[in-house]
């Protein structure tokens, strides 16, 4: 056998691990993203298995990400500002979960969650992780009129007033509310570097590494104004619970801090080593969707945010 076929092989292997519970639910026809509306087909498309896989989800009709087209989201005065109150101390560890890192937290309390903006109920903060990209130009999953950030965190919460843990919530409707940031290269950002620190720690598949208070608010931008729609995880089981509260304004982090994301691997200790980097979900068609903006949608100043 070639050592391509090989690949292949193992690429399959892969793909059908991480969709199968997809697959063997009934579904009606499958439909697939077309390559010409899939923005990002790059040549930064490098080898992690699920840049292989499916694109689009059988019978789905909210998948996510998807592009926010700035003049198409409708702005409603009715969306309050989130309530955001994160407890530093609820923060558990850090672990490298083969396809991305993520920050655990204690949510057997209320002490950290959001409430307000879209939301009817509160919820709790379960985990937070990032997307990124092999170089600067893609990695964000979510895109802003067509531009793609070099990398992009999610705050993963569920409704602690529906459901009686994560696990249901995952499944249920209105059960998970994700806040989007979009990391965008400046200045070194001081709290992002406590977490960064502690990636080498964390460098193969499953590792996982104690940590101290940290306060995910601080990753949050100056300005709260933001968008919001109905869509999915992007990740399986991609379940179909998700309101996405994505942030307008970017964050700002070092090149070196971007850097040291892309030291981590997709792969566990002993395997040949595979670069955890190009870790984002291709867009998926916006299909009967509108887009709310908690902001006025004028285009006045909005070029020069996205930069
Ligand atoms: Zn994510």
């Amino acid at each position: 056998m070639s050592g391509r076929n090989a690949w292949k092989i193992l690429a399959f292997s892969l793909v059908e691990q991480m969709w199968a519970p997809l697959w063997s639910r009934p579904m009606k026809p499958e439909r697939w993203c077309s390559q010409q509306s899939c923005a990002r087909q790059t040549s930064t498309n490098t080898l992690h298995p699920l840049r292989t896989g499916p694109v689009s989800v059988p019978g789905g009709t909210r998948q996510s990400p998807i592009n926010i087209q700035w003049k198409d989201s409708i702005y409603d005065p009715r969306l309050k500002p989130l309530r955001v109150s994160y407890d530093a101390v609820s923060c558990l560890y850090v672990w490298n979960t083969g396809y991305l890192f993520q920050v655990e937290f204690d949510d057997v309390t209320e002490a950290s969650g959001i409430s307000g903006g879209p939301l009817e109920n509160h919820y709790r903060l379960k985990q937070f992780h990032f997307h990124w990209g092999a170089v600067n130009e893609g990695g964000s999953e979510h895109t802003v009129d067509g531009h793609a950030y070099p990398a992009e965190l999610h705050l993963v919460h569920w409704n602690s007033v529906k459901y009686r843990n994560y696990k249901e919530a995952v499944v249920g409707e209105n059960g998970l509310a994700v806040i989007g940031v979009f990391l965008k290269l400046g200045v070194h950002h001081q709290t992002l570097q406590s977490l960064v620190d502690i990636l080498p720690k964390i460098k193969h598949k499953d590792a996982r590494a104690a940590m101290g208070p940290f306060d995910p608010s601080s990753l949050l931008p100056a300005c709260r104004d933001y968008w919001t729609y109905a869509g999915s995880l992007t990740t399986p089981p991609l379940t179909e619970s998700v309101t996405w509260i994505i942030q307008k304004e970017p964050v700002e982090v070092a090149p070196s801090q971007l850097s040291a994301f892309r030291t981590l691997l997709f792969s566990a200790l002993g395997e040949e080593e595979k670069m955890m980097v190009n870790n984002y979900r291709p867009l998926q068609p916006l299909m009967n969707r509108k887009v709310w903006a908690s902001f006025q949608t004028t285009n006045e100043g909005t070029r020069s945010l996205r930069r």
